[in-house]
């Protein structure tokens, strides 16, 4: 669980350093007014996330669990003119609260947002993508990292969300739905395609991290 003083030391960066605009705030009030679950990524994630589009001058992203559009507005901000970010979300009704997000950002031309199960959707998409952001279903970890192997290029970004969770791969078993996924997909992190890191984070969302990889 999250300590109170990682809440307020990330609350207080978000106030002081990353200072996130009205079109992040209305995408946060959106999710909560729809019911959404408060499962996007904090501001200062958020934030990271644009950096490395910026650092990497990434044209082309693909983003797997679009939820309320809350990152996707992040990383789409951060693309050069003419740049594009497929985002891929199972359920309808998130991806029409994003949809909304992304055009009050004024980002609709920016985003695609492709409706269903992601692995249904991916092999309809066309390569490559410059930076892939993953932040879906967990038991399916592995099989977006292959994907984004195959729909990226040498050098291609990848960044991978909940890879810490709570230490889970000190013993996977203590959340059978996405444990195995996660570990699975830290050991495809760790083999011969990609060069990769996981950084562990403490925040509101607890004990996490997130995978940073480039595909060999
Ligand atoms: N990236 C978002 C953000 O930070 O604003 C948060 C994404 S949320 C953690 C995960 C999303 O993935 C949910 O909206 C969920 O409906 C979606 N999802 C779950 N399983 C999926 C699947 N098989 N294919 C595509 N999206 C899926």
């Amino acid at each position: 669980a999250a300590k109170p003083e990682w809440i307020d030391v990330e609350r207080w960066l978000t106030r002081t350093v990353v200072k996130p605009g009205p079109e992040h705030e209305r995408a946060l009030r959106a999710a909560v007014e729809h019911g959404m679950p408060a499962i996007e990524v904090q501001p200062t994630a958020g934030r990271l996330l644009a950096l490395l589009v910026r650092i990497s001058g990434a044209r082309r992203v693909l983003e797997i669990g679009t939820l309320a559009g809350f990152s996707s507005i992040w990383m789409a901000q951060a693309l050069p003119e003419g740049g594009h970010l497929d985002t891929l979300e199972y359920l309808p009704e998130h991806a029409a609260v994003a949809r909304e997000n992304l055009a009050a950002a004024g980002l609709a031309e920016a985003v695609t947002v492709h409706v269903g199960a992601a692995l249904e959707t991916l092999p309809g998409l066309e390569g490559p993508y410059d930076l892939v952001f993953i932040d879906a279903d967990k038991q399916n970890d592995a099989a977006y990292l292959e994907w984004a192997v195959r729909l990226g290029r040498p050098g291609t970004v990848v960044v991978l969300d909940n890879a810490v969770w709570e230490g889970i791969v000190l013993d996977p078993s203590r959340d059978p739905e996405n444990g195995p996924g996660i570990l699975a997909a830290l050991e495809l992190l760790g083999g011969p395609l990609f060069d990769a890191t996981v950084i562990q984070t403490a925040g509101s969302k607890g004990w996490d991290g997130f995978a940073l990889a480039v595909v060999r």
